[in-house]
């Protein structure tokens, strides 16, 4: 059994808020973070823009941290993308589908994207993974769902003999909680790179600018994301008069 260095982590890096804050999480904990990131011929390729410049910016405004963030890796999964007919990768109305999944699901998507990070963590001796899934917000997304990551990380471990954890700190949070998180992690000024430079629209508009950042306003990731906003604002709001 190898045992990769614990203290080392490798963040799937999507450049979307959740991912974001999941990597300034894991720069606050870990001596050693690596970012990867997955080209599945996504429509919103400015998610692939977007992952440079939050990394870019976390650099330039915690140097503590630049010190720890070594390299970025891009996989080509152009295979998923072929297989999954999704609004994501093709030109389809995003809604709830036939199976009550929403049509932006890729299926298995996050099982495949565990995998692949695994096989680069066992090269690059990273011994932990991190990952932004969420199961408060669950949006049907069934890999997103604790259990089935947990069984997921007891197959790479058997299937590639080496002992890997998976930190998830914001799989119970609301939207609004992980704002609060991401304050917690690195005040304000995390707060303000999250907001100006991660991206979550679907539609990948990056035209109009509201106060929970850039995106179409409309598609259920902005709704998501102004909503949590919101619910950030409120609890602030509330300390502040009591
Ligand atoms: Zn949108």
């Amino acid at each position: 059994m190898q045992h990769p260095d614990k203290n080392a982590a490798l963040v799937l890096f999507s450049g979307g808020q959740d991912s974001s804050i999941t990597l300034a999480w894991a720069l606050s904990r870990c001596a050693r973070v690596e970012t990867v990131g997955f080209d599945y011929g996504q429509r919103h390729d400015v998610e692939l823009t977007a992952r440079v410049t939050v990394r870019e910016a976390l650099e330039r405004q915690f140097p503590a941290w630049a010190k720890k963030l070594g390299p970025d890796l891009v996989i080509d999964l152009g295979g998923l993308g072929a297989i999954s007919e999704t609004s994501l990768t093709r030109d389809l109305d995003i809604s709830v589908g036939d199976d009550g999944l929403p049509t932006t699901f890729v299926p298995g998507r996050n099982l495949v994207f565990l995998t692949m990070a695994a096989a680069l963590a066992y090269r690059r001796n990273l011994g932990v993974l991190v990952a932004g899934m969420c199961e408060a917000d669950f949006s049907g997304y069934p890999d997103c769902r604790r259990d089935a990551l947990d069984a997921q990380m007891r197959a790479i471990s058997l299937g590639m003999d080496a002992e890997f954890s998976l930190e998830t700190p914001l799989m119970q949070l609301s939207k609004a909680q992980s704002w609060l998180l991401a304050e917690d992690v690195g005040g304000r000024d995390l707060v303000d790179i999250i907001v100006e430079h991660s991206h979550t629209c679907y539609r990948g508009a990056r035209a109009a600018r509201h106060d929970w950042g850039y995106g179409c306003g409309a598609c259920p990731a902005c709704a998501l994301r102004a909503r949590g906003w919101k619910g950030y604002a409120e609890s602030k709001s509330r300390q502040g008069t009591h």
